[in-house]
């Protein structure tokens, strides 16, 4: 391609609305352009990324016996009826002429089971692997940083078809091999955690991350094994302790006026957030319950509707709190509630201490409180939310640190969930008909786009991984009035193309340092400059941001292609054994 024939409106300025450093460059670099919150057009520029992503992405799952499809943007309402899904929160709606229901997909598992039920119904018909590459669309209520949460996006979705759990595995170490192949040759690092299943339930599943700081998610890794975890998932193992034999003090009740948080009582008590509990009243399907954690914990719901075996807990409205413990909010505790409702207790609490805990009356609180002695649990269990510096839960000497992640993938064992709801059956060995087993694969190629400039930028613009840039090989001439410059450009470019390099030709009508600020900005990996050195046969070769060497231009074409052939090699796949 020529510079000069391409349209890559580039901008000197940080767009306004842009928070987010991928948002920045990717507008200034002229790669997209925002049309409404959360949705984007993609400049040629951006295309080529894109299209280069999902490429890779296309023969890793070809790799292990993908079959690619594509399924409409338009779902049929009575689709997610079946499954119960047509009430999700960021579904787009709409009607036809003739008022029918229709809703923008933004996940296909019901569309897929559909084909699938009408036409595998056999043992025979499986393994079976479908996937796309296609636009979704979400209303997000948050739509954030330009690709990283929009509202159209184009997700990789894969689907598997398996008739039993042997082949839903193997199916599932392949999908996951090929996700960490296509991060690898995206040239991201990467962290596969075990994820929060969400709504669906207790199978396997895992969240791929790229590893940066502006990350919106938090993981949570052993620095001894190789346990990782999303923080909202990650397990905190039962404290060793057991409940203290030693003699307990009495509890009593001190007045705390206007004291509603655990700061304000701990600024009035002169004691750390560690020595109180705070007493949370959720309702699980319309039952109150207490929660207990210590005060500096955070209650993770998730686990604790695990815990009381509920589909769903939220945090109770203020009137119910109210009801429950007979006093304003702010001030509850395990002790004398006003109706009886059940409490579950992290365990980090069952160590034997007193705590100081809310004391279900208007500005008061009650110190030297036992579990035990002055409340019944009715369950203990995991459910405050782990952090940095825990205890790791798979190895014994291991503790947790932290990280930031950007979610770039999600594979999940769902089992007969949707094949169930569906009616999708097969006929097994001995006739019996069965729920087809499924396994959906998510992976965020527009995300994955952005990931990689947050991953890879500097002062300058991107830093593109070869394997994703727009071009490979910028090649600049720098007086582009110089006839000898622009034809020994001309003819390097020939020569890359010929080799197979994608090469961008800077033949333009502008300063030299506009041209390098342009293709520094727009992240093209290595560059060639054809300039003034041109009079003693040389030109200049080296990496975006890197020093540069000179080489005789008429070994400027070999250069570069072994340059290229070196980038390319550092960014190798691992073998795919489940093929
Ligand atoms: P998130 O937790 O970030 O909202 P999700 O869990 O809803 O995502 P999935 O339904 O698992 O996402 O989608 C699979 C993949 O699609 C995600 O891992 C992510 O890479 C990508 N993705 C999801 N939502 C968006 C979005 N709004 N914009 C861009 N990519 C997205
Ligand atoms: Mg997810």
């Amino acid at each position: 391609m020529k510079a000069s024939q391409l349209f890559f409106p580039t901008l000197r300025e940080v767009p306004k609305e842009a928070e987010l450093t991928s948002h920045q460059l990717l507008v200034r670099g002229g790669f997209v352009r925002g049309v409404a919150a959360g949705v984007y057009s993609y400049l040629p520029l951006g295309w080529r990324v894109h299209e280069k992503i999902a490429q890779i992405v296309r023969e890793e799952a070809n790799a292990f016996g993908g079959q690619e499809l594509h399924m409409p943007v338009l779902v049929p309402k009575e689709l997610l009826d079946e499954t119960g899904r047509s009430g999700v929160p960021v579904l787009f709606a709409l009607k036809d002429r003739n008022q029918r229901d229709f809703f923008l997909g933004f996940t296909h598992e019901e569309v897929v089971t559909d084909i699938v039920r009408s036409s595998v119904n056999s043992w025979k018909h499986m393994p079976l692997y479908l996937y796309q590459i296609q636009t979704k669309e979400r209303d997000e209520p948050r739509p954030r940083g330009g690709l990283i949460r929009g509202r159209e996006f184009t997700m990789f979705d894969g689907y598997s078809f398996d008739s039993n759990e042997a082949d839903l595995d193997r199916i599932y170490r392949a999908n996951y091999r090929a996700y960490e192949n296509v991060f690898r040759r995206c040239g991201l690092e990467y962290l596969a955690v075990e994820a929060d299943p969400g709504a669906i339930g207790g199978s396997e599943n895992h969240e791929f991350m790229v590893l940066t700081d502006s990350g919106e998610d938090t993981v949570l890794r052993c620095d001894s094994c190789d346990y990782a975890a999303n923080a909202e998932r990650a397990e905190v193992p039962a404290s060793s302790s057991g409940p203290c034999v030693g003699e307990l003090l009495g509890s009593y009740t001190v007045s705390t006026p206007g004291a509603h948080t655990i700061d304000e009582v701990c600024a009035l008590m002169n004691v750390g957030p560690g020595s109180l509990i705070k007493t949370i009243i959720c309702l699980a399907g319309g039952k109150p319950m207490a929660a207990l954690v210590r005060g500096d914990r955070e209650l993770n719901l998730p686990k604790f509707a695990r815990l009381v075996q509920a589909k769903q807990v939220d945090l109770a409205d203020a009137a119910t709190v109210v009801r429950v413990t007979g006093a304003p909010v702010g001030f509850a505790g395990p002790v004398g509630l006003a109706e009886a409702v059940p409490i579950y207790a992290d365990n980090e609490l069952n160590d034997g201490n007193t705590y100081i805990v809310g004391a279900n009356e208007n500005d008061a609180h009650a110190v030297n409180v036992a579990a035990g002695r002055d409340y019944a649990v009715t369950a203990w269990g995991d459910i405050r939310t782990a952090v940095a510096g825990d205890a790791c839960p798979r190895c014994a000497n291991g503790h947790l640190t932290e990280a930031r992640g950007i979610e770039v993938g999600h594979i999940f064992k769902l089992g007969t969930k949707y094949s169930s709801d569906m009616n999708a059956q097969f006929q097994n060995e001995m006739g019996q008909k069965l729920p087809i087993i499924m396994g959906c694969y998510g992976l965020g190629v527009s995300r994955t786009m952005a990931a990689a400039v947050e991953a890879h930028n500097d002062a300058n613009g991107i830093a593109w991984p070869i394997s994703i840039a727009p071009f490979e090989v910028a090649i600049i001439v720098a007086a582009s009035k110089d006839e000898t410059q622009q034809s020994a450009g001309a003819e390097l470019y020939r020569a890359l193309k010929a080799a197979g390099v994608d090469a961008l030709f800077d033949d333009r009508e502008d300063r030299t340092g506009v041209k390098f600020k342009d293709m520094e900005l727009i992240g093209v990996p290595i560059q060639v400059i054809v300039g003034k050195g041109l009079a003693e046969g040389l030109v200049e070769l080296g990496l975006r941001g890197q020093a540069r060497e000179s080489v005789p231009v008429g070994d400027a074409a070999r250069a570069v292609t072994d340059l290229v052939a070196g980038e390319r090699a550092k960014l190798a796949r691992l073998e795919q054994p489940w093929t």
